[in-house]
C-alpha cells in the first residue's frame, strides 16, 4: 500500500499549466538556453527530450545535455 501522491508526468503540457519554461543544459560545458516549447509535443515528458530528440549543445556540440523545467 503507497502512500504517495499521485504526481504528474513532468510533460510539456503540464510546463503550460505551470507557466514554466522549458531549458537544456550541457554536461560537458555547463552552459544552459531555453527551448521553445512550441517545438514538442505536449505530451513529450522533459527529462526524455533530450534523447528523444537527439538535442546537442549549440555551444560546443556536445550530445550530454539534459532537458529540466525552468521557472
Ligand atoms: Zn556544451
Amino acid at each position: 500500500m503507497s502512500r504517495l501522491p499521485h504526481i504528474p508526468p513532468m510533460t510539456i503540457a503540464y510546463l503550460d499549466d505551470m507557466d514554466m519554461c522549458l531549458s537544456i543544459s550541457c554536461v560537458r560545458c555547463g552552459r544552459m538556453k531555453y527551448l521553445d516549447k512550441a517545438l514538442y509535443r505536449p505530451e513529450d515528458v522533459v527529462p526524455e527530450i533530450a534523447k528523444r530528440y537527439r538535442l546537442t549543445c549549440s555551444f560546443c556540440g556536445s550530445p550530454t545535455v539534459l532537458t529540466w523545467p525552468m521557472q
